[in-house]
């Protein structure tokens, strides 16, 4: 894909869940906690948690009380 918005898609391999790393839920076990996945261009999810959040104007917004919001919403019905 190419365009402005997809920018901020790179940094979905630098990005990780603010609640995952920092959070005081965090497993000091996991190497590399909080991964994020891309889903319908929009949202970054984390792989661990569930968290999801959202990019708006091509900014993410890693919030973990955003993050929250959207945890127990199916991917599938997020827009
Ligand atoms: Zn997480």
């Amino acid at each position: 894909m190419i365009g402005p918005s997809t920018k901020w898609m790179l940094d979905e391999n630098i990005l990780r869940c603010p609640a995952c790393v920092s959070g005081p839920g965090r497993d000091p076990t996991k190497a590399d906690p909080g991964q994020l996945q891309v889903v319908k261009e929009k949202w970054l999810v984390c792989v661990d948690c569930g968290r999801k959040y959202p990019v708006e104007d091509d900014i993410p917004q890693m919030l973990i009380e955003i993050g929250d919001k959207y945890r127990a919403t199916p991917t599938e019905e997020l827009s």
